[in-house]
C-alpha cells in the first residue's frame, strides 16, 4: 500500500483540534515524522525526542526568549498512534492567541496546517481502519441523540466493515473461478458451479436489500423525520409547537394567520430527531402573501415524512376533519397523525364523537395528551417499518447506500446472466462490477477525488 501513498504525507501536519475561541483547554495536534522534533524546538523542559511514547511532559513553549503558555505534551509514537506516524498533542490555554502563536511558530518550524479531515484520511491511508469506519468518526462527532451515536460507534468498531468483507469475500471466491475459465479460453471447462453461484446470488441479494431497507431507519437517525404541522389559522399550531419545544420559538397570536412563515425545530424523542415545521395556516384566502404560504403548505405536506394535522375542537366536526384531511393528503400518501387541540374547551360528549376516528384529542394549552401525542409519532415511525433498532447493521450513509444499490444491480445481471446462460465473460465482468462497488464502501477501492470528497467534510484537526 505504501507505494500508493500521496507525496504530501511526508508533510508533518499542524491544526486546533478544539473548537476555536476561549476555553479552559485548547489542543493543538501534529502529526507526521518531524513532530517531535518541532514541539522540541520550541519547548522548554526537557528532551522531548528522549521520551517513551504515550507519555505526558509539562514543561513552557517559548517565542525565542519569550514564553508563551505552560503547556502539557503528550506523546504518540508511530505506529501506536491515531494517524499511526508520530503524533504530538499540546494541551495549552484555551486563548485564540495563544493558539495562533503556537501554530504560526510550528509553521514557521516547517509544518504546514492540515486540511479539513487530514489526520483521519492518514489513517485510514496508513491502514489504521477503512473508509466506512472513517466515516463513521465523522458521524460520531456529529450524532446528537443516544440512536446515532449508537449507530456510529458500532460502523466506527467496524460493524458494518466487517459484514461488507464477508460478503465480499464469497463472491471473490466464485469471481476467480470464473476469471479461471476464461483462462482457459477455447477448452469448454467449467470450475465454477452454476447452482452454487445462483443460491450465493440469492442470499447477498436478500442481504443486501435488507441493508438498503435499513438506510430508511439510518437515514432517520442522521436527519430527523420531517412532520409538518399543518391545520386551519387558529387551530392552534404554533402553542402546540411551543408545548412540544417546551419554549417559546414560534410567535403565539389570537390573530389568524400569523404564522406566515415555517418554523423548524426539533425534538429529540427516545433518541429520535423529529423536524417540526409549522406552516402557514390552510385555508381560502385573498391575501397574497399568505396564499403563498397555503401553497408552500401544501408543497411541505408533499414532501414531508409525517403530517401532524392539527384541528380545532370547538369549531371542526369528524366529517368535516376527514374531508380536510383528504384534500391536504389525497390517498393519505404521508403517514398522518390527526391531533385535535382544545380539548378543555369541550364536554366529555363533545369528545366522545370522536371515538370511532384514529385522532388524538389534546390541549396544548393545558398540556394535557402531550404524552400521548409523543407516544403516538413514535408509533408512527415505527408503523412505517423504520424502527428496526434491534437489528443488526444499519445503513445511514447515502453514499453507502448508492454502492449498495449498484452492487445490487450488478448481481442481479449476473444472475439473470446466469438464468440466460450468458457467457463466462459477462458474468464475470458483472461479478467484477458488483465487487468494485462493495468495495467502494469500504474503501478497498478508491480515487482521489472519492477521498476528497468524504474528508473535507470533516472539521480541521480531526
Ligand atoms: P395557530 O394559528 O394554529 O398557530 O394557532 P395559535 O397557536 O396561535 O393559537 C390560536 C389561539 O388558540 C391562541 O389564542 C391560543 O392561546 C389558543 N389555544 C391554543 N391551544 C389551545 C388549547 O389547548 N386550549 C385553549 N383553550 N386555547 C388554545
Amino acid at each position: 500500500m505504501s507505494s500508493l501513498l500521496p507525496p504530501s504525507l511526508s508533510d508533518t501536519i499542524v491544526a486546533l483540534s478544539t473548537p476555536p475561541g476561549s476555553g479552559a483547554i485548547a489542543l493543538v495536534r501534529l502529526s507526521g515524522s518531524q513532530a517531535i522534533a518541532l514541539t522540541e524546538s520550541i519547548f522548554a523542559g526537557k528532551s522531548l525526542q528522549e521520551q517513551a511514547t504515550h507519555t505526558l511532559h509539562f514543561g513552557t513553549l517559548r517565542d525565542g526568549e519569550r514564553i508563551l503558555d505552560e503547556v502539557v505534551v503528550s506523546l504518540f509514537r508511530a505506529p501506536r498512534s491515531y494517524t499511526r506516524e508520530d503524533v504530538v498533542e499540546i494541551s495549552c490555554h484555551g486563548s485564540d492567541y495563544i493558539v495562533q502563536q503556537v501554530l504560526s511558530l510550528l509553521v514557521r518550524g516547517g509544518a504546514r496546517l492540515a486540511e479539513a479531515g487530514e489526520f483521519t484520511k492518514r489513517a485510514f491511508l496508513h491502514g489504521a481502519f477503512d473508509l466506512a469506519q472513517a466515516e463513521a468518526v465523522a458521524d460520531l462527532i456529529a450524532s446528537d441523540s443516544a440512536l446515532s451515536h449508537q449507530v456510529a460507534m458500532q460502523q466506527m468498531r467496524g460493524g458494518f466493515s466487517r459484514e461488507l468483507k464477508e460478503l465480499r469475500a464469497r463472491l471473490v471466491q466464485f469471481a476467480s473461478l470464473l476469471e479461471l475459465e476464461l483462462d482457459f479460453g477455447e477448452e469448454d471447462v467449467e470450475f465454477a458451479d452454476r447452482s452454487g453461484l445462483t443460491n450465493l446470488l440469492q442470499e447477498l441479494e436478500g442481504i443486501i436489500r435488507q441493508l438498503l431497507r435499513s438506510f430508511e431507519l439510518g437515514n432517520v437517525i442522521k436527519n430527523g423525520v420531517t412532520t409538518v404541522i399543518a391545520g386551519k389559522p387558529n387551530a392552534g399550531k404554533s402553542t402546540l409547537l411551543n408545548a412540544l419545544l417546551n419554549e417559546e420559538r414560534a410567535i403565539v397570536s389570537a390573530i389568524p394567520g400569523t404564522t406566515r412563515d415555517f418554523i423548524e425545530d426539533e425534538v429529540s424523542l427516545e433518541g429520535i430527531r423529529f423536524r417540526f415545521v409549522d406552516t402557514a395556516g390552510l385555508r381560502d384566502t385573498t391575501d397574497v402573501v399568505e396564499s403563498m404560504g397555503v401553497e408552500r403548505t401544501r408543497q411541505r405536506v408533499r414532501q414531508a415524512a409525517l403530517l401532524l394535522y392539527l384541528f380545532d375542537l370547538t369549531t371542526a366536526s369528524p366529517a368535516q376533519l376527514a374531508a380536510e384531511l383528504a384534500e391536504l393528503n389525497p390517498g393519505n400518501l404521508i403517514p398522518a397523525l390527526a391531533v385535535g387541540n382544545k380539548l378543555d374547551q369541550i364536554s366529555s360528549a363533545e369528545a366522545a364523537a370522536y371515538a370511532d376516528t384514529d385522532a388524538l384529542l389534546l390541549s396544548a394549552a393545558t398540556g394535557r395528551g402531550m404524552d400521548e401525542l409523543k407516544q403516538a409519532l413514535l408509533q408512527k415511525v415505527r408503523g412505517t417499518g423504520l424502527d428496526r433498532t434491534g437489528s443488526a447493521t444499519i445503513v445511514t450513509n447515502v453514499r453507502h447506500a448508492r454502492s449498495l444499490e449498484a452492487a445490487l444491480a450488478a448481481l442481479l445481471a449476473v444472475q439473470a446472466g446466469l438464468q440466460s446462460n450468458t457467457g463466462t465473460e459477462l458474468l464475470a465482468a458483472d461479478l467484477r462490477r458488483a465487487l468494485a462497488y462493495l468495495g467502494e464502501i469500504t474503501g478497498e477501492i478508491s480515487t482521489d477525488d472519492l477521498l476528497t470528497s468524504i474528508f473535507t467534510q470533516f472539521c480541521i484537526g480531526k
